[in-house]
């Protein structure tokens, strides 16, 4: 286990990831109903950005950086407000030195009665992410196999989920790893919204991913893909996609709001990209 978020945290991909997190999370809460989100490959929830290993890279300058300078279309400012004033609300005095990872937004985002299962493996990460969520009753910290916890921790008492994975792709089958991972915890928890993560770079399988998971015959998957520069300089992350099972019903329609203002904000060549379509679903054959 090499890989550590601290470097890569606030990057392009994050900012795609947390945006759509925090509009997953906000739609929950148009029923008052708890609802629980499971967590599977968590990090450290809190990044701060002015440490050695982010400034080693400064990935964060041209994603989460660049999208706090930016001047948004009032459309688009409402859609990220949830995630960005989050990360103003850890930054009062301006700028972006600390960075919320995936389990401290979605619980800054939480009322009352909402809930939080996060996995790490790592040691120091887990560590630090223990120590974050000490003593809140909304979340726990498990040092559990995320691959694991999608079948262990499915369906939450809850009854209603936002599930995501999110792993670092240090392995080579880790695509696969993500469709049968989504297989054996849809068929638990066949109601949960599911986002699943996943690189774009240079050779990425991405057809037959797709493909393999339309053939689960799920029958609500929504795309949503996001490229800021060409692959053909670089064997590096070029771009990152989501796959949102059980999407809100909206997602779509604000994923065409977002994803060409993003991909904007955050190009770094004039072969950035950005498609938002359903994989299997509401609008078919898959619309490009
Ligand atoms: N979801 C986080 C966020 O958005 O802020 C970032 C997570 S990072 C991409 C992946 C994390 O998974 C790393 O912290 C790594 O230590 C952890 N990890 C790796 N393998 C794991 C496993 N099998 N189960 C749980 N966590 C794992």
């Amino acid at each position: 286990m090499n890989y550590r978020h601290i470097y890569h945290a606030g990057n392009f991909a994050d900012v795609l990831k947390h945006a759509v997190l925090a509009r997953l999370v906000l739609y929950m809460q148009k029923k008052d109903k708890a609802f629980r989100v499971l967590d599977t490959h968590a990090g450290i929830g809190l990044y701060d950005l002015s440490s050695e290993e982010a400034q080693k890279t400064g990935e964060w300058r041209e994603g989460i950086g660049r999208l706090m300078l930016a001047e948004l279309p009032p459309q688009v400012a409402e859609l990220l407000s949830p995630y960005l004033s989050a990360v103003r609300d850890l930054n009062p005095n301006g700028g972006v030195r600390l960075y919320p990872g995936s389990p401290k937004l979605a619980r800054m985002l939480f009322r009352p009665q909402d809930r939080l299962s996060a996995m790490e493996l790592h040691p120091d990460d887990l560590g630090r992410l223990s120590r974050l969520f000490e003593g809140d009753y909304q979340v726990r910290v498990t040092e559990l196999d995320g691959w694991l916890a999608l079948g262990a921790h499915l369906p939450p008492k809850e009854k209603r989920g936002i599930i995501l994975v999110d792993p670092p792709f240090e392995e080579p089958d880790e695509y696969e790893r993500l469709v049968k991972g989504l297989a054996g915890a849809y068929r638990r928890f066949p109601g949960g919204t599911y986002c699943l993560w996943y690189p774009l770079k240079k050779g990425a399988p991405i057809k037959d991913f797709h493909q393999a998971l339309q053939d689960l015959e799920i029958p609500k998957m929504l795309c949503a893909e996001l490229s800021v520069r060409s692959d053909r300089e670089t064997t590096g992350l070029t771009g990152s996609g989501l796959i949102i099972v059980n999407p809100p019903f909206t997602l779509k329609d604000e994923l065409h709001a977002l994803l060409p203002v993003l991909k904007q904000v955050l190009a770094q060549d004039r072969f950035a990209s950005q498609r938002a379509f359903w994989l299997r679903g509401e609008t078919q054959p898959e619309e490009r």
